[in-house]
Order: structure tokens, then sequence, then C-alpha cells
């Protein structure tokens, strides 16, 4: 058996098309695109070229994208003071502050700062508390990225096992309260989890957020199981995730591939968070077919 590949890129690019048109409708109507501010402190690692990648992807979604940039010895006032213009801007509708911050800023402090309306990571502990309670809030994009993933896939996910195996604020968390919300039987697994493959072996659906090259093999998949991989490992200049992909690829009945899985989802939602804040904050409705 085989499983069948999961093209999050293909899904990515259909999802930013639809954003896309609903922006120039939103733009129509109100006479300004949704705005999003993306604030980047310091020039180091992985993070410019996320930044620059973000800003490329709202500009071409046809939204009005700005990047902000501090330098690497910014004080923790000079961004929140960045953050408070940015909150009072009203053509600006998604603030996104890149993680990690220097060592030198509290990121609580700032993530806090964020006008919760325009916190298009969902890393507000507002957001984070609507999540939790069943309400209508802006929700991380990576996990959520992975639910539209999985009812695309899946459809109707009631009453399925899913295993999150990560707790983070960022992934695992989130990710958790989402498959509750769409009624799933959901495992938290962790660093302390005792005998994780034994937990995984249950899953009909298995998220990875771990941060671990090839942690998850397959002989813990369950046959048929559908597998997210939401790692990104460089191993010998490589990109790979946390789940062996060709062992796990013999037993599951569908999974994320890594690259060119969950990786384009994570921007896809972001333009489609900040689209939403946009009509929150002009008080229209939510626009349809866009999850
Ligand atoms: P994190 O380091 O904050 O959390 C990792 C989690 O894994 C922790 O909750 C920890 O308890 C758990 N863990 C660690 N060792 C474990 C073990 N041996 N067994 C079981 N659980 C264990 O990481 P994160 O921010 O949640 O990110 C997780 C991974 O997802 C990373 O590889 C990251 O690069 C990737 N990621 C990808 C995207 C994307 O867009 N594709 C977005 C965010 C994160």
């Amino acid at each position: 058996m085989s499983a069948d590949v999961i093209d999050g890129k293909a899904f990515a690019a259909a999802l930013r098309a639809k954003v896309a048109g609903a922006a120039g409708r939103f733009r129509d109507l109100t006479g300004r695109p949704p705005g999003l501010a993306v604030v980047l402190v310091g020039e180091d690692g992985p993070s410019s070229i996320y930044v620059r990648s973000k800003a490329r992807a709202t500009l071409e979604a046809g939204m009005n994208g700005i990047v902000h940039r501090l330098d690497a010895h910014a004080s923790q006032d000079a961004l929140l003071d960045l953050v408070a213009s940015l909150n009072a801007d009203d053509v600006i509708d998604g603030i996104l502050v890149q993680l990690p911050l220097p060592p030198q800023i509290g990121e609580a402090a700032v993530i806090a700062a964020v006008d919760p309306t325009k916190d298009v990571d969902g890393f507000h502990p507002v957001n984070a508390g609507r999540l939790a309670t069943g309400q209508t809030a802006l929700v991380p994009c990576t996990p959520l990225g992975c639910l539209l993933l999985l009812q695309n896939r899946l459809g109707d996910l009631s009453g399925l096992d899913a295993v999150v195996i990560g707790r983070s604020n960022i992934v695992g968390k989130p990710m958790a309260a989402l498959l509750l919300g769409a009624n799933c039987t959901v495992t938290i697994a962790h660093s302390r989890t005792r005998d994780l493959p034994d937990v995984v072996r249950r899953a009909d659906i298995v998220v990875a957020a771990v941060g671990r090259a090839e942690m998850v093999r397959g002989d813990w998949i369950k046959p048929g199981a559908t597998v997210i991989d939401v790692g990104i490992n460089r191993v010998d200049g490589k990109l790979v995730g946390d789940v062996a992909y060709d062992e796990a690829a013999r037993t599951a009945g569908a999974i994320t591939p890594v690259p060119g899985g969950v990786g384009p989802m994570t921007i896809a939602v972001l333009l489609r968070n900040t689209l939403f804040a946009a009509h929150a904050r002009a008080g229209m409705t939510a626009p349809e077919g866009l999850a």
C-alpha cells in the first residue's frame, strides 16, 4: 500500500487565489485593500526569508503589505511603541511580529501588546482563549492550515481519534483545540508521554509538530491513517519532517510531504486571517468559502 500525497502547495495556491478575489471585493467596497504589517527585529537567520515571502505573498493577493525592520539591538520599548502605532493605524488590519525575538525582548509582552482584532498570528491570549472556548477567533496559521488539509482530505472529522505530538502554543495546543472543535477524540502527546509509538498507533489522524527529524516511524502508523507532518528539520542541507516519510507512506492512507505539505499553508492562512480581520474591523461578515 502506498499513501496518497497531500499536496499542500496546490491547496495553498487555490486558497491564495480565493483570498485574492475576496481582497479585491473588499477593496471595491471599502476603497482600500486589507493591510498587513510584518515586523522583523534583526536580520539574521531564516526569519528574514520568512518575512520577505510573507510580504511578497501579501502584495500578490492584492493586499497592502508593509515590512517594518528594527535593529537586532532594539529595545522592548521601541518594539512596543511600533506595535502601538500599528494598533492605532486604521489601514492596518493585521500585525505579525516575526518570532523568535532577540533576548532583550520578552515575547509574551509583545504578543500581549498586539490588538487582538489585528492579531493575525492568533497568539494573543484573548484569541487563544476564544479558540479554547469555541468562540470565533483569529487562529494560528499553521494549525489552521493543517485542519483545512485534513477536512479537504477526510470531510467530516467527527469521532476520529487524533493524536497531536507537540504542545507548543504556536502549533500543538491550537491544533488540539481545532481538532476538538471538529469533534475528534484528541490526545496531546509530548516529550514526557510514555510509550509514544503505542499512543500514535491508535490514531486515525496524526499531527507531528516536534522538530525532531524522522522521529515518527512507519510502524507507529495505523493502516490508513492520515499523517500531517508539521516538522521542518534541516539534515545534511536537506529539509525533512518529523515523520520518516518513506516508511510511513507504506502504511498511511494519506501523508503530507516535507517540503510542499504544511509549509505553504502557513502563508496562505496568514493571508486568509488578514482578510478576515479586515472584514471584522470594517463590521462586515466574513467572506464565505474560506473556512
Ligand atoms: P516547539 O519546540 O515549541 O515544541 C516542540 C514540542 O515537541 C514540545 O511541546 C515538546 O513537548 C515536544 N517534544 C519534544 N521532544 C519530544 C519527543 N521526544 N517526543 C514527543 N514530543 C516531543 O516547536 P513548535 O514551534 O511547535 O514547532 C514544531 C516543529 O514544527 C518544528 O520543526 C518547527 O520548525 C515546525 N513548524 C513548522 C511550521 C510550518 O509552517 N510548516 C510552522 C511552525 C513550526
